[in-house]
C-alpha cells in the first residue's frame, strides 16, 4: 500500500454510533459503526475501528450508547392543524370535523395560522426523531416556505376540495394554486409537492380527472384520505354505485402515485388491487382508533407486498405528532387485527416508518435508509436510558419500549437539527409563548 492510499479522505461529519440501523438490508444491526458524511449526502456506513483511519472528518460526533438510524417519515399528517390540539376530542369523525373543527379552522385559517402551526409542528417532529412530513393542508405556499426555513423535509400537498375556502374560491382557482406551489418547488432538494384531493366525499368526478391528468403531466404524487369509515363505503355506493375505490379506479387514480390514507375499510380483492398497482398505503392507527374509525389491516397488506407507512395524521385527531408512539401502536394494533402475533414485527415496522414511508412519498431514492449515496438525514436515540435496559435487542426497544424523549440528536441532508436534544436554529420559548396566544384566539372565535 503506498502513502497515498492511506491518506484519509476528507468528510464533514462522522457519527460514530453503538448501533447502526441502516433498515436496508432489512431486520440487521450493525454493532459499532460509523456513518461518513459529505455535501449532505451519506458516503460510507463501516465498522467504527476503521472509519477514523479512512476519513478525516471536520466534525466527529460519537454516541457510544444509541441507535443512530433513518429520520423517521411521517406520512399523513396536517402539521397547521397542530395549533388545534386539544380542541374537541372524544367524538365521531363527522360531528368532530363537521360541528368543531371547520368552524374554527374557518375564523382562524390564514397564512399566519399555518405558518405558526407548522413552525409548532416542525419543533415537535425534530423533538421525536421525524425528519420528514407528507403534509396535507391549505396554503401549502405557506408551509413550503416554513419547511424550507428551517431545513425540514416535505411533501407538500395541493389541497383540492369541492368547496371554496380561504385558499382558493374555485375548482380553477385550486388548481391553479396547485400548479404555481409545483413550480415554484419543482427542482427543490427539500420540498415537493403532491396534489391532495381531501377525499372521494368531497371531491367530484371531474376534479379527480384533472387531478388524475395533472398528476401524470407533472409527476406528482396523489395524497388522499380514503376507505377512512364504513359510512364513507355505504355513502359511496349510494351515491356512485361504487365503493370509493372502484371509484378511484374508474377515474385512473389507482396507481403507483396513490398515497392512500387511512383504508381501514377493504376487502381482498381491493386489497391485492393495491398491490398489482403499486399504491401506497398509509396507516394512522392511533387517529383510526381515536375517531373509532375501523382498523386498517396493515399485516394483509404488507403480506400482500403493499408498500406500507406510517402516518400520525394531524394534531386535532391524534393527538401528537409522535412517531414513536405510532409504530408502537401499529405493530401491537397489527397483531390484534390479524389475530397472529407474529404480525408487523419490530424490523417491519421500522421499515414502514422509514423506507415505506419515504417510497410513499416518491423520496425512496432519496432517503428512508443508511445507504450510501443517500442523503444524510439521521436521527440518533439514546438507549442508555433505564427505560430501555437491559439491551437485549435494539430493533424490539425501539419499537416496543422507546420513548420519543430519547431522540438525542438529528441530521436533515447532513445538518444539525437537534443536538443533545436541543434544537438548532429554533426558539423553543418563542414557539411555546406563540402558542400560548393562539389558545386565546381561538378560546375567543369559540366564545
Ligand atoms: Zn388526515
Amino acid at each position: 500500500m503506498t502513502d497515498t492510499a492511506r491518506t484519509p479522505e476528507a468528510c464533514d461529519l462522522l457519527i460514530e454510533a453503538g448501533y447502526v440501523v441502516p433498515i436496508e438490508p432489512h431486520a440487521v444491526v450493525l454493532e459499532d459503526h460509523a456513518v461518513a458524511v459529505r455535501n449532505g449526502e451519506i458516503i460510507a456506513v463501516l465498522p467504527r475501528s476503521q472509519a477514523r483511519e479512512r476519513f478525516n472528518a471536520a466534525q466527529v460526533v460519537s454516541r457510544p450508547e444509541a441507535a443512530l438510524m433513518p429520520g423517521l417519515v411521517n406520512a399523513h399528517t396536517h402539521n397547521p392543524m397542530t395549533l388545534l390540539r386539544g380542541v374537541a376530542d372524544d367524538l365521531p369523525l363527522m360531528t368532530w370535523l363537521q360541528q368543531h373543527i371547520w368552524p374554527v379552522e374557518a375564523a382562524v385559517i390564514g397564512p399566519e395560522f399555518v405558518a405558526d402551526g407548522t413552525t409548532l409542528a416542525i419543533a415537535e417532529m425534530l423533538r421525536g426523531g421525524t425528519t420528514c412530513a407528507n403534509e396535507n393542508y391549505f396554503f401549502g405556499d405557506v408551509q413550503a416556505a416554513v419547511y424550507k426555513k428551517h431545513g425540514f423535509r416535505a411533501l407538500v400537498g395541493a389541497v383540492i376540495i369541492d368547496f371554496p375556502t380561504a385558499w382558493a374560491k374555485s375548482d380553477d382557482e385550486y388548481f391553479a394554486r396547485a400548479g404555481e406551489l409545483h413550480d415554484q418547488w419543482r427542482n427543490d432538494p427539500l420540498i415537493g409537492t403532491a396534489f391532495a384531493p381531501h377525499a372521494p366525499y368531497t371531491v367530484n368526478d371531474a376534479n379527480f380527472e384533472r387531478v388524475r391528468m395533472l398528476s401524470d403531466q407533472l409527476d406528482m404524487q396523489v395524497h388522499l384520505h380514503t376507505h377512512e369509515t364504513a359510512q364513507e363505503i355505504s355513502d359511496s355506493i349510494t351515491l356512485h354505485g361504487q365503493r370509493p375505490l372502484a371509484r378511484l379506479d374508474r377515474l385512473g387514480l389507482v396507481n403507483d402515485r396513490l398515497i392512500a390514507v387511512h383504508m381501514t375499510q377493504l376487502t381482498e380483492a381491493e386489497i391485492h388491487l393495491c398491490a398489482e398497482r403499486g399504491v401506497s398505503v398509509v396507516h394512522c392507527p392511533e387517529s383510526n382508533l381515536k375517531l373509532a374509525s375501523g382498523f386498517c389491516p396493515a399485516c394483509a397488506l404488507q403480506r400482500a407486498g403493499v408498500n406500507l407507512a406510517i402516518g400520525t395524521d394531524g394534531c386535532a385527531s391524534n393527538n401528537d405528532l409522535d412517531m414513536f408512539s405510532e409504530n408502537r401502536t401499529a405493530a401491537i394494533l397489527a397483531k390484534a387485527v390479524a389475530n397472529d402475533a407474529t404480525a408487523l414485527d419490530a424490523a417491519s415496522t421500522l421499515r414502514a416508518s422509514t423506507l415505506g414511508g419515504a417510497r410513499a412519498l416518491g423520496f425512496g431514492e432519496r432517503i428512508g435508509s443508511i445507504e450510501v449515496g443517500k442523503q444524510a438525514d439521521l436521527v440518533c436515540v439514546d438507549l442508555s436510558a433505564l427505560e430501555t435496559q437491559p439491551l437485549h435487542n435494539v430493533l424490539s426497544q425501539l419499537v416496543y419500549a422507546t420513548g420519543r424523549q430519547q431522540v438525542s440528536d438529528v441530521w436533515i441532508a447532513g445538518q444539525p437539527k437537534l443536538v443533545q436534544r436541543e434544537l438548532v436554529g429554533m426558539d423553543l420559548p418563542g414557539i411555546i409563548a406563540n402558542a400560548r396566544q393562539w389558545r386565546e384566539r381561538i378560546r375567543h372565535v369559540r366564545a
